[in-house]
């Protein structure tokens, strides 16, 4: 936010509920940072969290793609008033109803919320028995370690486990997840295919640009340009696969190679991809029966995904999960121009063959 106006209407925007956000499909700072977005106004409502800070919510209808480097503007925390006992040192007395909202609570109550008082309540309310309740201000409480959700013992560590309970667990998993990597499917390296898509842009409303099938060998299988009906120029994309207007000018569109691609597809058993939520989209277009694209999602699998359970279950400190990051952890070199459709999926290919090494073998 550039000035104290938008910022202030940033604070004014409604109050609503998670649910209705969600319903609205309204977006956060946080949905808008990974899907690369940048908000074109002020945000059309909050949620109120439950420490009293708000989180601001867009309209999707009003977002454009952030450039590159686009900083997404913290959220401001709300600053509360601090709730002063009188200057007589005397506790003020609240509503028991205003009393949450204002950050107080009884001894018991945070006592709940793992919270300790550290100093003398602030304030205090009047039960309808006559009864004193005093109120301590939370933010001048002590955080109390919280138990594990497992065991019930031991202090928080990850994940809401306590650090015995998280590597226990993590064990397991990693068990489960190296069992299945380095199983043996006996899959034919004829049926299963790796590819990937150039794209016009990262929305579903843009348009392929080219399309490489490779098996499991690495022989192309397909491999050509296509020509956006509807687009024109796509200038921030064009930086990174290098496909520009002029390159696909004489190539046929996406709906002219889709018998094509349908009879590759479905001749495939597994198709292997490094994201695959995008391209899925685009590739069921090739299917006009809800049938044929429902046999299509099911043969997908997203390398990416594999790659990020791997990483969490073996702890790597990597901060990136992206293709050249996997390339990189496994030593790999990339084959011609990467982030090209064809080095991609001869990328993604060899990754596969590392992660899951015993994939095209049978069990001996
Ligand atoms: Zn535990």
């Amino acid at each position: 936010m550039k000035n104290a106006a938008a910022e202030q209407r940033k604070n004014t925007a409604p109050l609503i509920s998670l649910e209705e956000a969600k319903r609205r499909r309204l977006l956060s700072e946080k949905d808008l940072c990974r899907m690369g977005l940048m908000p074109l106004g002020t945000p059309v409502a909050c949620i109120k969290r439950e420490d009293g800070t708000r989180t601001p919510y867009f309209d999707p209808a009003k977002v454009k793609e952030a450039p590159r480097d686009y900083r997404y503007p913290k959220a401001a925390p709300q600053k509360k008033e601090p709730v002063l006992p009188l200057p007589t040192g005397e506790p003020r007395r609240v509503s028991a109803k205003s009393a949450p909202a204002k950050g107080l609570f009884s001894a018991e109550v945070l006592k709940q919320m793992y919270y300790e008082p550290t100093g003398e309540p602030v304030a205090y309310y009047i039960k309808k028995s006559g009864e004193r309740v005093m109120l301590y201000d939370r933010a001048t409480c002590r955080r109390l370690p919280l138990p594990c959700a497992k065991c019930g013992g031991g202090v928080r560590f990850r994940q809401k486990l306590c650090r015995d309970c998280y590597r226990e667990e993590l064990a397991q998993k990693r068990q489960a997840g190296d069992a299945k990597r380095l199983a043996h499917y006996g899959k034919s390296r004829d049926r299963v295919l790796f590819f990937d898509l150039e794209m016009t842009g990262v929305y579903d409303h843009d348009e392929v640009l080219s399309v490489s099938i490779v098996n499991g060998r690495g022989e192309e299988v397909f491999h050509t340009l296509t020509r956006p009906e509807r687009k024109k120029r796509w200038k921030r994309t064009e930086k990174i696969h290098g496909i520009t207007p002029d390159m696909v000018k004489d190539a046929p569109t996406f709906a002219e190679i889709s018998p094509t691609l349908a009879e590759i597809l479905n001749g495939a058993e597994q198709l292997v991809a490094f994201g695959t939520s995008t391209d899925y989209s685009h590739l069921r277009r090739v299917y006009k029966t809800r049938e044929g694209q429902k046999l299509l999602r099911q043969k997908m699998l997203d390398l990416s995904a594999e790659f990020s359970h791997y990483v969490f279950e073996h702890e790597l400190e990597l901060s990136h999960l992206s293709l050249s990051d996997a390339m990189a952890h496994f030593s790999l070199e990339w084959r011609g121009t990467a982030h090209s459709s064809l080095a991609d999926t001869d990328a993604c290919r060899r990754v596969f063959e590392q992660l899951f090494p015993h994939y095209f073998e049978s069990e001996a």
